[in-house]
């Protein structure tokens, strides 16, 4: 069997499509214009591209898109200050800190002194816990879009047997809540998990968010399993260039698996798109309007 491949790229497209109707449609209707403001400190060229990628799609979906570049050895006093000064703009409904910061920054104490409400990140205690109590959470983007493209697959995963491999907050832990909320069975493997391949050969459908490229083998799939690639990792490749490979041996796996997501062109597309479906959500929940239909 060779699977069907999972285009993250017309997934996303069409996914960033309806964002923009609704974007268009909320503005029309309530004058509301919703707003993302993205951090980015210091200069690491792999987080100036996911930020420059992020202001393009902000605009091109019709909403209000606000940079804020701060140098490297920023006063973490200074970054707290600029995110109480987003936390009260109200032209701002979504506030994104990029991560990695610099070692001199404290994560989580500038994490939770972003507003839960505008939290589009998803990585809030506030909404993290609402997340895993069953509630309505604002939910990180990339494990949302691993549940859009897996949906494209199964429309509904009621009862499937799941395996999500790697257990951080920013992918695996919600990502295994949100399989829960979709009433999957979900085992969650991280490094100290005993014989993952006899785990993951359960599995109907298999995450894989480990940062190790290609650990996931063909011989741990499932005949018929849809693979989710979340990893992405930057090898060496000809001619001095890097080449992108998941934390699953693509080539392995697509003779075995139902359906798979390539690296690059599937999860990592979805990411961004997520990320405008959580902005333009908080913008109608702050303005006390009804939830967007996307
Ligand atoms: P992370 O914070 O480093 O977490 C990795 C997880 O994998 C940990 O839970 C770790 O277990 C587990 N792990 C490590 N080695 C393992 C092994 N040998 N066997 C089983 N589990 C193992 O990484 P992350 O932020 O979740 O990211 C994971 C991957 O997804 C990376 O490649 C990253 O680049 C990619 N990513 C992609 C997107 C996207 O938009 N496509 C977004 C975010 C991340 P322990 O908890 O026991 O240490």
């Amino acid at each position: 069997m060779t699977a069907r491949i999972i285009d993250g790229k017309a997934i996303a497209a069409e996914l960033r499509a309806r964002v923009a109707g609704e974007v268009a449609r909320v503005k029309r209707e309530s004058g509301l214009l919703p707003g993302l403001a993205v951090v980015l400190v210091g200069n690491d060229p792999a987080s100036e591209v996911y930020v420059r990628n992020k202001h393009r799609e902000t605009q091109a979906a019709g909403m209000a898109s606000f940079e804020h570049k701060l140098p490297q050895d920023v006063a973490q006093s200074d970054l707290l200050t600029l995110i109480d000064r987003l936390n009260r703009d109200p032209a701002v409904h979504g506030i994104l800190v990029q991560l990695p910061l610099p070692q001199h920054l404290n994560t989580e104490t500038i994490i939770n002194a972003i507003d839960p409400a505008k939290d589009v990140d998803g990585l809030h205690p506030h909404n993290a816990g609402r997340l895993a109590g069953g509630l309505t959470a604002l939910s990180p983007c990339t494990p949302l879009g691993c549940i859009i493209l897996t949906k494209s697959v199964h429309p509904s995963l009621e009862g499937m047997n799941a395996i999500v491999i790697g257990r951080s907050n920013l992918v695996g832990r919600p990502l295994l809540q949100l399989l829960l909320k979709e009433n999957a069975t979900v085992t969650i493997a991280h490094s100290r998990s005993r014989d993952l391949a006899k785990l993951s050969a359960q599995a109907d459908l298999v995450y894989a968010a480990v940062g190790k490229p290609e650990m996931v083998r063909g011989s741990w799939i499932k005949p018929g399993a849809t693979v989710i690639d979340v990893g992405i990792n930057r090898l060496p490749g000809e001619g001095g260039k890097m080449r992108l490979v998941g934390d699953v041996a693509f080539a392995e796996a697509r003779e075995v698996a139902g359906a798979i997501t390539p690296v690059p062109g599937g999860v990592g597309q979805m990411t961004v798109a997520c990320l405008l479906v959580n902005t333009l959500r908080a913008a109608c929940a702050i303005a006390g309007l009804p939830k967007p239909a996307v």
